[in-house]
């Protein structure tokens, strides 16, 4: 018999996937790994896990603790279904800017969902960085998981994504593409896919309105950069611990409406049913196009699943009503028509 002890077994291992039309103008092989065949549907169920079990080692989360933490959804997801399986109860702290399908799957899954403010200051007591931390304080056996600068985010990728992307491109990984939210993802990548081959480069797609491309381009924190955007999991009003930027060799920012369009076009073009942040990685990656040569093989990661967008991204009013479909393009179908 061949099954999981639980659900938490099914963490990884995700598929990788050849992209052909939409990476049609790219002389490289682009491939795409596939992170919504986690059982959360997002990468973040990897680095959820691994935060809850590093800190049950070193005993920040108790028996019958609870788990707290500012999350876009993904990472909430990812914690919910550990603190099923292990027993613990969660709150998520999440922004009104995210879609509602987010809060009522993290409530389908046991969450405690509070709903924040976006357009406050960081440090604004009503942020979602502020209230997560008061209410970590102010719960008995509370633990603030902190995403942002907890360490072990980057570890689960080192430990599995990075080692899965070498292993399924037999090493000959060239290139890594993804979004940075709380960098997790890419510097754990890159932290691994580097050490195997010093060669290897690795992009981070960047949002408008968010402080990261001008950072790494000039060392300036620069608050002029930020304004609120559309994009949902990516970008960001803080240097998050988890970016390394030593290991990223840049950053290119990708609109919202490109996000938004290649988000549709993902589906359409090549059966990928993937979130606004894939659609931003894909449509980064083809701002790139100069960078790649025919031998490269291009690693560009999905985090999540359209699911969780259908309200937004896969309605037509909603992007007619942000310009996103413009006069030539006016229903889903024409964004692949000729
Ligand atoms: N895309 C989505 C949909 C996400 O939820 C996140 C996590 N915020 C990211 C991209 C960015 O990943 P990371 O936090 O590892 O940088």
């Amino acid at each position: 018999m061949k099954y999981a002890e639980n659900i938490l077994g099914t963490i990884g291992n995700t598929p990788m996937v050849k992209l052909n039309k939409i990476t049609a103008e790219i002389p490289a092989l682009v491939l795409a790994k596939v992170e919504y065949f986690n059982p959360g549907q997002s990468c973040k169920d990897r680095m959820a896990l691994k935060m809850i079990e590093d800190a049950e080692a070193d005993g920040r989360l108790k028996p019958g603790g609870t788990i707290i933490e500012g999350t876009s959804g993904n990472t909430g997801m990812g914690l919910a279904l550990a603190a099923i399986i292990k027993g613990y109860k969660l709150i998520c702290v999440i922004t009104d800017k995210q879609s509602k399908e987010k809060m009522d799957i993290l409530r389908a899954v046991g969450a405690k969902v509070v709903v924040c403010p976006t357009d406050v200051e960081p440090t604004d007591p009503r942020s979602y960085y502020s209230v997560s931390r008061k209410l970590a304080e102010e719960t008995p056996n509370g633990w603030y998981v902190n995403q942002y600068d907890n360490l072990s985010n980057t570890k689960a990728n080192y430990e599995q994504t990075g080692p899965e992307i070498w292993d399924q491109t037999d090493g000959k990984v060239t290139h890594f593409v993804v979004g940075v939210g709380t960098g997790g993802t890419i510097s754990g990548v890159a932290k691994y896919l580097k050490e195997k081959n010093p060669n290897v480069k690795v992009w981070g797609i960047d949002t408008y309105g968010s402080v990261f491309k001008k950072y790494k381009e000039t060392g300036i924190f620069d608050e002029n950069e930020i304004y609120s955007y559309v994009t949902e999991g990516i970008g960001e009003d803080i240097l998050p611990e988890n970016v390394n930027f030593d290991l990223i060799d840049g950053f290119t920012k990708v609109t919202d409406k490109d996000a938004a369009v290649y988000t549709r076009k993902l589906a359409l073009e090549e059966g990928l049913f993937v979130g606004n942040s894939s659609g931003a990685a894909i449509k980064g990656l083809l701002q790139l196009k100069d960078k790649f040569g025919p031998d490269d093989v291009v690693v560009v990661l999905f985090h999540d699943s359209g699911s969780r967008y259908v309200g937004k991204i896969f309605n037509d009013d909603w992007m007619r009503e942000r310009g996103y479909l413009d006069d030539e393009i006016t229903k889903a179908e024409d964004l692949i028509q000729d």
